[in-house]
């Protein structure tokens, strides 16, 4: 999911707008704007794109000068309107609204207990526990209360709170899912990922540290540490795929890392072919890179129609199917004949592969090698990415020569775990998707 909030600026509502527009790579399922007049919190939300679900009129009603916005990218819970963000509540201690980036892996125990003691949930999205704990632990300060709620919290939250009079930001203490603060002319603003702040012209200040939580509200902005600290474990996936590469998140440019890593996959590799072609657009920054280190000539063999969404966020396999097809065409002229070396961010299921190398084989290439610039994906993520269960993924259950025959490549080679982490080197990264090695505890992947 994308998350972006506005502080003390009159077109509040219309600068989180134009921000999750620039975040809409992190989601596409859904929308959200809400918005605070300082006394009353209004809210607009919808299903699908950004610029779908906000008419004019739709924008002109949100009147105020605090607001936060979500996109919603499924990842628990079911893709419908009732678990679409922000959600705002009036509670004890007042009104407020919350917009959630991230995967709380104990939500379901934490909402059984509460169900138990008569709460009442109207959404399956884990953002809503949340909200519960928040409301229940009833302390003086609001704060507090926040505090409180979160610190029960295992898993991923970059999180935006929005009351009548302040906007709140916390990264979890593992720092999972980005977020970073930006200064505008007039006001603040709290957001996924900087290419967000490019867009409205906002400067970037620095990123929220994981654990960090900090408050915006007329008496400034203050910056506390309120859990128990702990490693940072920012997901690495966000570097490899899911930021957008304009972006600086964790320390480091997403372009610059993703070439990294690109240039770490050719240096691993000794095939001989004649060029090299990205999977667009997430494989085409890695390319770049490969091409540089390998002298291997870069070309546009497969062309995008970006009239389509990213297939892997539709939720119908049905979809997901012929997506492949409606997305990407091959460039007879580029690939006929040839040795093509075809580079992508990384193969989930494996079916998007081998219609590539298909559509490749039938365009004319002679051969065709399969590079990936991240380690095979054996095991699902609980933190906020949409793999699928275990069994799907095609790393789980096939080695790599069964997967390279699966997708029918003439070669299949994936960046090491050792290669990538060399390109990543400011964090112990998150790696549980390649590795197993989950940060949190006690998941076998099932
Ligand atoms: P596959 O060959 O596994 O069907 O599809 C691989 C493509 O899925 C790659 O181009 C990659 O960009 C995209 N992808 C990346 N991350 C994810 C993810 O988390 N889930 C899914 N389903 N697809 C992803
Ligand atoms: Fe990121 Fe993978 Fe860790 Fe999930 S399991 S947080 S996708 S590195
Ligand atoms: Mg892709």
């Amino acid at each position: 999911c994308g998350v972006a909030g506005v502080y003390a600026n009159e077109d509040a509502a219309n600068l989180v707008y134009l921000s999750l527009y620039a975040l809409q790579h992190r989601g596409q399922e859904g929308a959200g704007i809400a918005v605070s007049n300082r006394n009353e919190i209004a809210t607009e939300k919808g299903m699908g794109l950004v610029a779908d679900i906000f008419s004019q009129e739709k924008l002109d009603r949100l009147t105020g000068d605090i607001a936060i916005g979500h996109n919603r990218y499924a990842t628990t819970g079911l893709s419908e309107l009732q678990n679409t963000q922000p959600i705002t509540v009036t509670i004890n201690a007042g009104v407020m609204s919350l917009a959630h980036n991230g995967n709380i892996v104990n939500a379901d125990e934490i909402k059984q207990e509460l169900v138990k003691q008569g709460a009442i949930f109207n959404s399956s999205s884990d953002t809503e526990v949340v909200v519960h704990l928040i409301a229940k632990s009833k302390k003086e300060d609001l704060l507090d209360s926040i505090v409180t709620a979160l610190s029960q919290l295992k898993g991923a939250f970059s999180l935006l709170l929005m009351t009548n009079d302040k906007l709140i930001g916390v990264r979890d203490p593992m720092g999972m899912r980005p977020l970073v603060l930006g200064k505008l002319k007039n006001g603040y603003i709290l957001t996924s990922e900087s290419c967000a702040l490019d867009l409205i012209e906002a400067t970037m200040v620095r990123e929220i540290e994981p654990g960090e939580m900090v408050i915006i509200d007329d008496d400034g902005l203050k910056s506390i540490f309120p859990f128990e600290k702990t490693a940072p474990r920012p997901c690495v996936f966000e570097h490899i795929y899911f930021a957008r590469p304009d972006s600086f998140i964790f320390g480091n440019s997403v372009y610059e890392v993703r070439k990294r890593l690109g240039v770490k996959l050719a240096e691993e590799d000794d095939v001989e072919a004649d060029l090299v072609i990205p999977v667009p657009d997430s494989g085409v920054v890695a390319t770049l890179g490969y091409s540089e280190k390998s002298g291997m000539a870069f070309q546009m063999g497969l062309m995008r129609n970006h009239y389509v969404g990213r297939t892997f966020i539709e939720p119908s396999q049905s979809i997901r199917h012929f997506g492949v097809k409606i997305k990407l065409n091959p460039v007879r002229e580029v690939i006929e004949g040839k040795r093509v070396v075809v580079v992508d961010d990384s193969i989930v299921r494996g079916t998007t592969s081998r219609k590539i190398v298909k559509m490749l084989r039938e365009a004319g290439a002679k051969e065709v090698h399969m590079r990936i610039s991240s380690p095979p994906t054996a095991f699902p993520c609980f933190y906020g990415i949409d793999t699928p269960t275990r069994k799907e993924l095609i790393a789980s259950t096939h080695t790599i020569e069964e997967t390279r025959k699966y997708i029918t490549a003439d070669s299949l080679h994936y960046l090491s775990i050792d290669g990538l982490m060399e390109c990543v080197q400011s964090y112990d990264y998150c790696h549980a998707c390649f590795s197993g090695a989950y940060p949190t505890m006690h998941h076998n992947g099932d």
